[in-house]
C-alpha cells in the first residue's frame, strides 16, 4: 500500500484495519452504491427517500425556533417547490440566499411537515445565467470506512485502476463460461464498476444488474460456494460407523405403519440408507413442505442406527415439539423394546440425572429433546446419528460445531437436517452447498389443500362465530395471536387477553392457552388436551409455529397476519388440512393494508405449496428473513445478492464442478481471492 502516493505508515494502518493490505485489494473494494447526479430531476416529480439532483430560485428563505435555530430555504423550479432546512449555518450562508438566487443541490428527499425537504443538501449557487451543471458519470460511494474519506478513496482507487492497466489481476474464471454467459473479463467489470461511464445503463447499475456486477457476483458466489464443497469433501474423508445391520427391523417397522409410505418417502429413506451403510459422515438435508412427513423418515434413520447397536439422538427447535415427538417416537419403537431418553432444559434435577446417565452407559438408544441435547456435560455411549428437526435457522458454523460435539473414537456422527420451510432450490444451492440434498416433493394421498381467506379484524365478530360452528361441528381451532415483536411479556399479554374475550364470546366451548412464557408441564399439558379433543379451542402464541400435529384441527385464525413473514404464515397454517376434513385458514389483518402486506396475503390465498411461498418470500423479503438473518451462516457478500442473484447458482454450481475436477489450483486461487487463506469456514 505504501507504494501508493499519499499513503505513509499511518494510512496503511488504517487500511489495513479494512482489510487493504496490497494494492490488488483496493480494486475488490468496490462502491457500496452509486449516486446520481448525471441529471436534474424536477421538483414536482421528486421522490421522498431517493438522493437527487435538483436546481431552482429561492422564493423565501427565513429563520425559524424549533427547539434550536433552523434556517428554511425554500426553492421552487416552476414544477414544484422545495424546503430546504439547515440546522448549523453561518451568517454569511443565511445571506446568501436571497429571493431569485438560482442554485442546484444534492441531497436526499424526505417527508417534511409542510412540503418535500432536504436537510443540509450539497449545494452551489449558480452565478448570472450559468447552467446547472451535471456530472457526466454516476458517483461511487464506497463503504463506510473510518478515518478514511470518500474523496481520499477515490484518489486511491483512482492509482490502483492504473496501476491495474499494467498488471491486471489474474483472470480466473474459464473462457468458456464468461464467454457463455455474456460476461466481461475481470478488469473490464472491475474498471466500469469503479468508474462508470457516462454511457453507463444507469438504472441497471443501481439495481445491481449490470453484466459487470453480474460477473464479480459470480465469482463471488462461486469462491463461498467452492468454500463450502470442500468442507463437504473434507468431511468425506473423515470416519464414520457405517450402519449395515438392520435391515429386517426397518422393514418390520414400515409395515408395521398405520399408512404407506408416499414414494418420495420411499427414495428419500433409500438415500438416506445408503448414506448411512458409508464408513464416512452423512451430511444430508432434507427438504419437505409443512406435512409432508418428515417425521417418519426420522425415526427409520434412527431406528438404523439403533439396530446397528449404536446410538441416535434427535433435536428440536422448541420443547413441544422435542415432546411431540419424544411421544411419537416412544408409540412407535416401544414395541421393539426402545425406551427413549428425553432431555430438556428445564427439566427437574433428578430426572436429567437418570436421563444423563442412561444416555452416558448406553442404555438409552435413543435420546429426543431440544438443543439441551448438545451442551456441555452431556456424553454418549456411541452416538452414530444426529438428526435435526424442523430448523429454521441453521447456520454452517452450527453444524460444524455439533459435528465436533458429537465427536467419538470412532468418527464423527452421520448428520440428517430437516428444515421447517422449503427453501427455493438456488437459495439452498448456496446456503447449503455443504450438504446433500433431498427433496420430498409429494404430500400424502388424501390431503385437501387448506382453503385461505384474508379479513380485516374489524369482522372479528364474524370469524368467532365461524369457529363456534366448526366446534359444534366436531373440529377443533387454533387462535395465533399477534405476534409482538421482541417481547415475550407482551406477547403473552395478549395471548392472554385474547383468551379471555374468546373465554366470554364463546362460553359453550372449551377454550386452551399455551404460549412460551409457561411452564413446559402446563404447556405440554395444553398441547395434550387439544390433541385429546377435550380443548376444542386452542389460543396460543407462534409456540406451535412449528411441527405441531393434531389432525382433527381444521381451522386457524391468525391475527395480525399482516405482520408475519409469508414462511411462517405457511408453517402456521400447516398445522391444519393434517386430516380428512376440509380445513380453512383466516388470515386476519389491521386494515388498511400496504401494497407489499396486501401483495404477500394474496400469495397465501393463491397457493399452498411451500416451494412457491418460499420463492416469493424469497423475491419480497429476501434470504436474510427466510433463513434467519444472524445464524444462517450466510455470508455478508461484497458485491452478490441472494435475493437478486441466486439465478446464478446454477451456472455456479456447474463452473464449480468443472474447476474442481479439472482445476483445483484455479479453484483455491478463486477462493483465497474472496475468503482469504483459511477461506471463509476455515479449516476442519
Ligand atoms: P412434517 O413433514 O410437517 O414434519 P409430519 O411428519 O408431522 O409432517 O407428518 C404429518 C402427518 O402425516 C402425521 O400425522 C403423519 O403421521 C402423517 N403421515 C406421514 N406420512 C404419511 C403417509 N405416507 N401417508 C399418510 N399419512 C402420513
Ligand atoms: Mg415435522
Amino acid at each position: 500500500m505504501t507504494s501508493l502516493h499519499g499513503v505513509g505508515p499511518a494510512l496503511a494502518k488504517k487500511l489495513e484495519k479494512l482489510g487493504l493490505f496490497r494494492v490488488e485489494d483496493l480494486l475488490f473494494l468496490l462502491p457500496l452504491r452509486y449516486e446520481d447526479r448525471t441529471q436534474l430531476v424536477k421538483i414536482g416529480a421528486l421522490v421522498a427517500g431517493n438522493r437527487c439532483l435538483v436546481s431552482g430560485e429561492v422564493l423565501l428563505s427565513e429563520t425559524v425556533y424549533r427547539g434550536r435555530r433552523n434556517l428554511l430555504v425554500r426553492i421552487s423550479d416552476g414544477s414544484g417547490q422545495l424546503m430546504l432546512r439547515f440546522f448549523h449555518f453561518s451568517r454569511q450562508q443565511q445571506a446568501q440566499f436571497q429571493p431569485g438566487v438560482r442554485l442546484t443541490c444534492f441531497g436526499e428527499v424526505r417527508r417534511g411537515s409542510v412540503m418535500l425537504e432536504m436537510i443540509h443538501p450539497e449545494y452551489r449557487i449558480l452565478r448570472g445565467d450559468q447552467a446547472a451543471a451535471t456530472n457526466d458519470a454516476l458517483t461511487p460511494i464506497y463503504p463506510a470506512t473510518e478515518g478514511v474519506q470518500q474523496g481520499r478513496l477515490r484518489n486511491l482507487t483512482d492509482q490502483a485502476l492504473r496501476s491495474m492497466q499494467e498488471a491486471p489481476p489474474d483472470e480466473l474464471l474459464p473462457k468458456t463460461i464468461t464467454k457463455k454467459l455474456g460476461m466481461p473479463s475481470l478488469a473490464e467489470a472491475i474498471l466500469f464498476l469503479h468508474r462508470p461511464p457516462p454511457t453507463a445503463d444507469v438504472e441497471q447499475l443501481l439495481e445491481g444488474r449490470h453484466a459487470c456486477q453480474q460477473r464479480l457476483a459470480f465469482e463471488e458466489l462461486l469462491a463461498h460456494y467452492l468454500s463450502l464443497r470442500r468442507l463437504r469433501a473434507l468431511a468425506q474423508t473423515e470416519a464414520a460407523p457405517a450402519l449395515t445391520e438392520g435391515g429386517a427391523e426397518v422393514s418390520e417397522f414400515v409395515r408395521s405403519l398405520p399408512f404407506k409410505l408416499t414414494g418420495a418417502q420411499q427414495r428419500v429413506i433409500d438415500e438416506i440408507l445408503v448414506d448411512l451403510a458409508e464408513p464416512h459422515p452423512m451430511m444430508r438435508l432434507i427438504q419437505g413442505d409443512v406435512g409432508s412427513g418428515k417425521t417418519v423418515i426420522a425415526a427409520i434413520a434412527c431406528l438404523k442406527a439403533i439396530a446397528c447397536g449404536v446410538q441416535a439422538a434427535i433435536m428440536a427447535p422448541t420443547e413441544i415439539l422435542a415432546e411431540q415427538h419424544w411421544r411419537n417416537f416412544s408409540d412407535w419403537l416401544r414395541p421393539l423394546g426402545i425406551e427413549p431418553a428425553w432431555l430438556s432444559g428445564s427439566q427437574r434435577v433428578a430426572a436429567r440425572r437418570e436421563s444423563l446417565e442412561s444416555i452416558a452407559d448406553g442404555r438409552a438408544q435413543l435420546a429426543v429433546g431440544t438443543h439441551a441435547l448438545f451442551q456441555e456435560g452431556v456424553e454418549f455411549k456411541q452416538l452414530a446419528l444426529v438428526v435435526i428437526d424442523e430448523q429454521h435457522r441453521f447456520g454452517v458454523h452450527q453444524r460444524m460445531a455439533l459435528r465436533d460435539k458429537g465427536k467419538l473414537s470412532a468418527g464423527h456422527p452421520h448428520q440428517l437436517v430437516m428444515t421447517a420451510t422449503p427453501i427455493p432450490r438456488t437459495l439452498a444451492m448456496a446456503a447449503y452447498a455443504d450438504l446433500d440434498t433431498s427433496v420430498i416433493d409429494e404430500l400424502p394421498p388424501g390431503r385437501r389443500p387448506v382453503s385461505t381467506i384474508a379479513v380485516p379484524d374489524t369482522r372479528r365478530s364474524e370469524i368467532v362465530e365461524r369457529v363456534r360452528s366448526a366446534c359444534a361441528a366436531g373440529q377443533q381451532a387454533y387462535w395465533v395471536c399477534p405476534l409482538i415483536e421482541e417481547s415475550d411479556v407482551l406477547d403473552y399479554q395478549a395471548a392472554e387477553a385474547s383468551f379471555h374475550r374468546l373465554t366470554e364470546a364463546l362460553p359453550e366451548l372449551t377454550v386452551g392457552l399455551v404460549h412460551g412464557r409457561m411452564r413446559p408441564v402446563e404447556k405440554e399439558r395444553g398441547m395434550r388436551a387439544f390433541k385429546e379433543g377435550l380443548i376444542q379451542l386452542l389460543v396460543a402464541t407462534t409456540v406451535i409455529e412449528v411441527g405441531v400435529d393434531v389432525p382433527n384441527a381444521s381451522l386457524m385464525i391468525i391475527e395480525n397476519a399482516e405482520r408475519m413473514g409469508l414462511s411462517q404464515l405457511h408453517q402456521l397454517r400447516g398445522r391444519v388440512g393434517r386430516g380428512a376434513a376440509q380445513s380453512h385458514c383466516v388470515l386476519l389483518y389491521k386494515p388498511p393494508l400496504g401494497r407489499l402486506a396486501k401483495e404477500r396475503l394474496a400469495v397465501l390465498r393463491n397457493t399452498n405449496d411451500g416451494f412457491v411461498v418460499a420463492q416469493r418470500d424469497l423475491e419480497l423479503r429476501g434470504p436474510g428473513e427466510l433463513l434467519g438473518t444472524r445464524q444462517t451462516g450466510l455470508p455478508d457478500y461484497r458485491i452478490a445478492n441472494l435475493a437478486r442473484d441466486a439465478d446464478l447458482m446454477p451456472e455456479v454450481q456447474m463452473t464449480a464442478e468443472t474447476l474442481r475436477h479439472h482445476s483445483a489450483s484455479t479453484a483455491s486461487a478463486i477462493v483465497r481471492r474472496w475468503l482469504g487463506d483459511a477461506g471463509r469456514y476455515g479449516k476442519v
